[in-house]
């Protein structure tokens, strides 16, 4: 066996909020049959188990996980033509660069969402009118049901909407790979796109401080931050966690925050947007371990 198997390993340097608890066990994986191999320790052993991959879109417990955390290092990526295949633990931004490098348009928005292929595919990432969904082909992935058999979903399988997939309701599934039909147009084009959707991202986001993207979907008439604000709550906080003067849609960790804090604020500025605006918001952000 080539894996290695950590004990007692912190979550929080995992994380790009910088929470959360121990797991009990926990693995890198940097091959498919790495991946694999997770799997089949975790079903011997009848222990659950859950998918890291940036951490740049999840809050894990203050308790941690009781189980295995399967961390997806994969990082093999090809392109061939306006045909892309990559692994699942390729960064996004890596990928919109050397995609727009090779003046391939579809994944520039990916310079400003710090996750990975996999995490981009689970959630159906997007920014600036591009999603994920626009540009995949096909997906494969490795199932425990099936005996670890690895299966491939067509871009319709994979029943992509707004911030959804069916690997959102099948969370033992694991994401391997991707591949990607982008459309050819001038490098300097896509990479002045690029550049301009980083800076719009610079500007109006709070790019440098301990966060996790968006907390809430933006529901259908409304943005999330608009209504946040109308709630009057831009700039409340519970504890060490705050809601972004700049972007009341990302909470930060000022520091020292705990999952506590976090899940204290998310349902006080559920509360107050249901009271003021009588919308519910549903949150974007993934729990681990709760
Ligand atoms: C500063 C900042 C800006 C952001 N901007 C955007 C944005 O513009 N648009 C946007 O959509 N998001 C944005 N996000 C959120 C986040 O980056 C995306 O959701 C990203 O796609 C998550 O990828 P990840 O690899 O970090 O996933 P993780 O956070 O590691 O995991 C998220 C979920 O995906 C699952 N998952 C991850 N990899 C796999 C896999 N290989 N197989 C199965 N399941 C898997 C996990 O189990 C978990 O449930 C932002 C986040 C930050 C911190």
């Amino acid at each position: 066996m080539s894996l290695k198997i950590k004990r007692n390993i912190p979550l929080a340097p995992y994380t790009t909020l910088k929470i959360g608890g121990i797991a009990d066990y926990f693995t890198e994986c940097k091959t498919e049959e790495e991946v694999i191999e997770a799997l089949l320790f975790a079903s011997e052993k009848k222990m659950p188990y859950y998918i890291l991959s940036g951490g740049s879109n999840v809050l894990v417990s203050d308790a941690g996980f009781r189980g295995i955390i399967i961390k997806i290092k994969t990082l093999t990526l090809r392109i061939d033509g306006a045909k892309v295949s990559s692994e699942a633990g390729v960064s996004l931004p890596l990928l919109a660069k050397k995609t727009t490098g090779h003046g391939l348009s579809g994944l520039e928005f990916g310079i400003g969402v710090p996750g990975t292929v996999g995490g981009a595919v689970y959630g159906n990432a997007g920014a600036f009118g591009q999603e994920t969904k626009d540009v995949v082909n096909s997906v494969c992935i490795a199932r425990r049901e099936t005996d670890s058999k690895i299966a491939e979903f067509s871009n319709e399988m994979c029943e992509f909407a707004y911030r959804d997939s069916i690997f959102k309701r099948h969370k033992d599934w694991i994401i391997l790979s991707a591949v990607f039909t982008l459309k050819k147009d001038s490098k300097e084009n896509c990479e002045k796109r690029m550049m301009e959707m980083l800076k719009n991202k610079t500007t109006n986001q709070p790019m440098g401080e301990l966060a996790a993207g968006s907390i809430f979907k933006n529901p259908p008439v409304t943005p999330a931050w608009r209504l946040i604000d109308e709630a009057g709550m831009r700039g409340a906080y519970f504890g060490n966690a705050k809601v972004s003067t700049q972007h009341a849609n990302y909470f930060i960790n000022t520091g020292g925050a705990t999952a506590a804090d976090f899940l204290a604020l998310i349902r006080l500025i559920k509360d107050k947007v249901q009271e003021k605006c009588g919308i519910q918001l549903e949150e974007e952000i993934q729990f681990v371990g709760f």
